[in-house]
This record gives C-alpha cells, sequence and structure tokens, in this order.
C-alpha cells in the first residue's frame, strides 16, 4: 500500500499514529542538515522533518530531494514545537517524522516553478501535465466535476434521461464553420463534427424520449477569444410537452442545485426576466449586467423639438436620444474621453457627447444649446448631481442603445464598479447581489444579414415563432417577429440560450423558404428532420448551457481554458501534443485525400 492518509488530512489526534504517505515534494529546506520538506498530494501539503541526529542514512536520502520529485514516506505524526506551527496549512499543528523513505520517481529541470504564477501561457500549455498540478487548477477541475456531478443528479431527479449522441454527424448550414472528417469507407465524403446535439434531440423527442440531457461536446471552427474554443461542453437539454417556463424552471432548479454543491450558496428564484427589447433598451445589451446601475435613459420626449440640430435631426429621422449618467465620473481623463469616443465610432455613432457636471457646471459645448425645460428633464430623468458625466446617443434605437450599452461596461471598467459590487461598496446598486441571474426572452426571429443579404435565423433555424406574431410571419413583416426564445444571463456573460422549436412540418418548410434554403437543400440537408416532424411530432423545447463558462464563472476565472484540462490555445494549437500534425501520406491515400500544396501525391 502507497498511503494510509492524504497530505490534507492529519491533525493533533493523529498524533503518535505510524502513517505512510505518497506525493510530490513541493519544497525543501536545508536548515542546518534538518531537511524539512512539504509533501503534496491533489488534497494539499504536509511538512516531513528529517533529522540527521535522528537517521542519519534517512537525512542524507532526503538530502537529494528536489521539488517535484515523487516520494513515499512512512513515519510517526508530531506535533509541532511551539512556534513553528502553521496557522495557514490544515495540517500546521503537526509534521511527519519518518523511518523510511523511497522516491518512486525523479523530476527533471521544472519547466516553471510550481508556485508562481508563469504570464506565458504557452509554456503552461506545452507542460499542461504539470501546469494541472498547481492547486488553482486542480481546484478548478474539482469545481468542475462537482458542477457536472450536481447537473447530472438533478437532471436525473427530473427524470431527465442521459443520452448520447453521435461525434460523427452531418454537416448543415447553420451558425459556424464545420469540421470534416473525411470518410475512408466512403470516398470523398465527409462527416461534420457537431456545432451542438440540436437536431438529434429534436428527433430524440420525436422518439418519445420525452425528457433528454447530455453533456455533450461540440465543435466549432471558429475564431478563438478567452471565453471561446474549438472544442466546448454543453449541458444540452430538451423535454416534450413543454412552455418556455417548464425549461426556466428545470434549467434555474439545476443552476441552484449547481451553486449549492460548488459553493453552498442558495441562489435567488425565480430569475427576473426581462424582454430582449427592455435588455437592449435599458442596458444596450442582450446580456446585461446588472451588478451596477447607470441605466439607458430615453430623452426622445424631451428633445423632440430641441433647437439642438444633433439631437433634433436624429429624433426627426425617426432616431432616439438616450443617455447614461456616469456618477463621480466627471474627472473623466482625456485619454479615456477619446478611448470612449473610439468605441462609439466603432458601433456607429458619428461622434460622442458628453457633459462633465463640475463644481456646480454643466461643463460641455453643447449645454449652451439646452432650453431651460430640456435641462430640467435631464436634471430628473437623469438624476444629476456634483461630480455625474452624462453621455448621449442620438441615433437609431439599436445604434444608440448599442453604443450605450458599449461605453457602459467599458465605463464600469474604468471605475472598477464590479469590483466595488462585489465588495459592497458605493457605486453599485443598492445590494447587487454577486451572482446576477437573468432571462432574456421574446429574441427577434430572424436577422438581417447584410454579407449574405438575406435573413438569417437569430437563434437557429427549428425555433419557433410566437404564436401571437404568426400572422406577422404570414404578412412577411420578418423584422417584428419574436421568437419563443430565451437565454440565460449570469452577471453579463450569457450562459445560456434555447427555444420552443417548430413540431409542424409546413412551418419549418416555412421557416426553410424564409432561410433561402432551396427545396433541394431542405430534402438533402434536412430530409431527416423534415419526415421526422410527419411521423407525430411532439411539441417540444430546450436549452443549452455552456458548460466551461459557467464552471469559468463559478471559478472567479477569466478565461475557459483554465477550466479546461486539454485547452487549444488562441491559435488553435495544442502545444502540449502539437497537434494539428501533418500525417503520413498513406494515411491520406486512405482517405482518398490530395493536399493542395503537394498535388503530386
Ligand atoms: N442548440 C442550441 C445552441 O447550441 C441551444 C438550444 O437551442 O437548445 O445554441
Amino acid at each position: 500500500m502507497h498511503r494510509t492518509h492524504d497530505c490534507n488530512s492529519l491533525r493533533k489526534t493523529d498524533i503518535g499514529k505510524q502513517v505512510t504517505l505518497a506525493g510530490w515534494v513541493n519544497v525543501t529546506r536545508d536548515h542546518g542538515g534538518v531537511i524539512f520538506i512539504d509533501l503534496r498530494d491533489r488534497e494539499g501539503l504536509i511538512q516531513v522533518v528529517f533529522r540527521p541526529e535522528e537517521n542519519a542514512e534517512l537525512a542524507k536520502q532526503a538530502h537529494s530531494l528536489r521539488s517535484e520529485d515523487v516520494i513515499e514516506v512512512s513515519g510517526r505524526v508530531a506535533a509541532r514545537v511551539p512556534g513553528t506551527k502553521n496557522p495557514n496549512l490544515a495540517t500546521g499543528d503537526v509534521e511527519v517524522i519518518p523511518n523510511h523513505l523511497r522516491i518512486l520517481n525523479r523530476a527533471d529541470t521544472l519547466p516553471f516553478p510550481i508556485d508562481a504564477e508563469p504570464h506565458n501561457e504557452d509554456l503552461r500549455m506545452t507542460h499542461r501535465y504539470y501546469d494541472l498540478r498547481r492547486p488553482r487548477l486542480s481546484r478548478n477541475l474539482r469545481l468542475r466535476h462537482i458542477a457536472t456531478k450536481a447537473t447530472r443528479d438533478y437532471l436525473d431527479s427530473q427524470g431527465y434521461l442521459e443520452v448520447e449522441t453521435p461525434i460523427l454527424s452531418k454537416s448543415t448550414p447553420e451558425g459556424a464553420r464545420d469540421f470534416l472528417v473525411p470518410s475512408r469507407l466512403t470516398p470523398g465524403k465527409f462527416y461534420a463534427l457537431p456545432q451542438a446535439p440540436q437536431q438529434y434531440k429534436q428527433l430524440l423527442m420525436v422518439a418519445g424520449v420525452e425528457k433528454y440531457f447530455q453533456i455533450a461536446k461540440c465543435f466549432r471552427d471558429e475564431d478563438l477569444r478567452a471565453d471561446r474554443q474549438l472544442e466546448f461542453t454543453q449541458i444540452d437539454i430538451e423535454a416534450s410537452f413543454v412552455a418556455p417556463d417548464d425549461i426556466f424552471a428545470v434549467t434555474e432548479g439545476m443552476l441552484a442545485a449547481i451553486f449549492k454543491a460548488a459553493h453552498n450558496i442558495d441562489i435567488k428564484m425565480p430569475f427576473d426576466r426581462l424582454t430582449y427589447r427592455e435588455a437592449i433598451g435599458r442596458y444596450g445589451s442582450d446580456k446585461p449586467d446588472r451588478r451596477f446601475g447607470m441605466e439607458l435613459v430615453d430623452l426622445s420626449d424631451d428633445f423632440r423639438a430641441s433647437s439642438f440640430k444633433v439631437f433634433r435631426n436624429a429624433i426627426d429621422a425617426g432616431g432616439v436620444i438616450k443617455a447614461i449618467n456616469a456618477k463621480g465620473f466627471a474627472g473623466i481623463s482625456i485619454g479615456q474621453a477619446d478611448e470612449l469616443t473610439e468605441i462609439a465610432k466603432l458601433f456607429g455613432a458619428k461622434g460622442l457627447a458628453f457633459i462633465k457636471i463640475e463644481n456646480g457646471e454643466w461643463k460641455s459645448p453643447i449645454v449652451k444649446f439646452f432650453s431651460e425645460s430640456e435641462r430640467a428633464a435631464l436634471q430628473s430623468k437623469l438624476k444629476i448631481e456634483e461630480g455625474d458625466c452624462v453621455f448621449f446617443g442620438a441615433d437609431t434605437w439599436g445604434i444608440a442603445c448599442e453604443v450605450l450599452g458599449r461605453l457602459r461596461l467599458r465605463i464600469a471598467e474604468m471605475q472598477d464598479l464590479h469590483d466595488r459590487a462585489r465588495k459592497g461598496h458605493s457605486g453599485s446598486d443598492q445590494g447587487a447581489p454577486e451572482w446576477d441571474f437573468l432571462w432574456v426572452t421574446d429574441f427577434p426571429l430572424f436577422e438581417w444579414s447584410l454579407e449574405e443579404n438575406k435573413w438569417n435565423a437569430m437563434h437557429h433555424p427549428f425555433t419557433r415563432p410566437k404564436t401571437e406574431d404568426m400572422p406577422l410571419f404570414e404578412a412577411k413583416k420578418f423584422p417584428d417577429i419574436r421568437a419563443e426564445a430565451y437565454d440565460v444571463v449570469l452577471n453579463g456573460v450569457e450562459i445560456g440560450g434555447g427555444s420552443i422549436r417548430i413540431h409542424e412540418p409546413e412551418l419549418q418548410e416555412k421557416m426553410f423558404e424564409t432561410l433561402g434554403v432551396s427545396p433541394e437543400d431542405r430534402q438533402s440537408l434536412f430530409g431527416h428532420l423534415l419526415r421526422a416532424l410527419r411521423l407525430g411530432a411532439p411539441p417540444h423545447g430546450g436549452i443549452a448551457l455552456g458548460l466551461d463558462r459557467l464552471v469559468m464563472l463559478i471559478c472567479g476565472e477569466q478565461s475557459i481554458r483554465d477550466v479546461m484540462a486539454f485547452p487549444k490555445n488562441n491559435r488553435g494549437i495544442d502545444l502540449m501534443t502539437n497537434s494539428p500534425a501533418e500525417v503520413d501520406p498513406r494515411q491520406l491515400r486512405d482517405l482518398s485525400l490530395k493536399l493542395a500544396k503537394d498535388k503530386k501525391l
């Protein structure tokens, strides 16, 4: 037996016991011939002390130990000498006095010290098996396990069946770019890795499964970001005979179970709900971060007859005047103002007007154009006080909201409002919760694609229009049709989304037609789904949550890479295995493939 205890479990009550431990040498210290070793395993640390006067042979052996060597020690648990206790360590009252040491393996020169966070992420990724030994990452893996287990247990308790769906599936033209897998048995044909098990889970509803879930791997060939990887994991859920409220209830229950298991926190339920239009109108985002105020305020009615041309023209052109009040931001620097103006322009504004309130004065070149009543309206609607800074958006509703929404987030960063909200300082909404969950509902069914010059599905082509908006569908008023689609948002991050689906074949055909899918493509790409819908498909709907993002938030991390065991770097490369890699020409031949770069093959 390699061990009787783990390195985190020995306490005062164990003093006098003979134990065997195994793990890694975290650090060694030589104090005048006495060797102190912090022995580490997954659970924690314990001090092991080799005294030459007690066992010269063992002390000599211990002298050769280096960080990350793997050892097994047997010995007696002893009380630490008063004054040498370590209150920061769970095992800090005791130490182990060994009578036996076995060196199980040696470690080479280390790529970086285990107790220092290396700045070079590539170095970490190259030696990921070593990087993962660090307590922060090992805690993240554990929290991920806890979250996944809570998910399974909760969904099981609600009658959901875990069903696996194929990884080798079929390419269909929705959403992101597919990863393709050439077929050896059918030369010239390709499987696609699933972007999500969307169609399979709907087919499982037709199959009568009624309540499905899967911790599903998904693959999308997209550019990578801190919260995006080529492969990621979804908690995928689908159920039959449901309305959005049913999906909200199971999702909320599941998230409550996850937070209870991971942090012993009781999250507030039910979650608030905002429609898409409300979310955009009030926060300029479909995933609002509500942990600080600075809501968008509509001033269009107040400036309808304004003599300030810029505002008046925007309204006359059918647009709006909106503003946010950044409390205590009158000290904005020139650099900050320039950056915010750049952001405003990037998202479609012509410029950025703002007013600083300093020494009782409204400072801005635009103030002189305002009438008394316009000033009064601004004052009362934005609750303007000394030290504030008010930013305006005068544009179409969409642009004004988007611009102010982006500014709101950047200003919050500049003012450190997220941190202050977390620590309960002023500057945040009274009592802003640490975990702010909400639903955003009633997304538009379609969005116009400028590049493709056609309507695309905002969620996906299987999403159902709201029943009350069906007449708009008949009337082809595409931009006005709302979908029975919803997102769940946590602290300004979209952690999941779903919809009630189309279960009628005629409506699904009509949807494809609107999206410009030709009748031939409908058959070749979606024939299976259309046929299934004709064989007694129940009404159904579901949701998928991004497990990586959720765990990232639970762990307080900034990047999903830190909650995945073996992520790719931001160029899509696995530096540890050096993948993607070239393959043997014979493998290509087996697959009937030729690379464009060496046509001769
Ligand atoms: N399959 C969808 C997605 O990955 C989620 C859903 O509609 O359930 O976004």
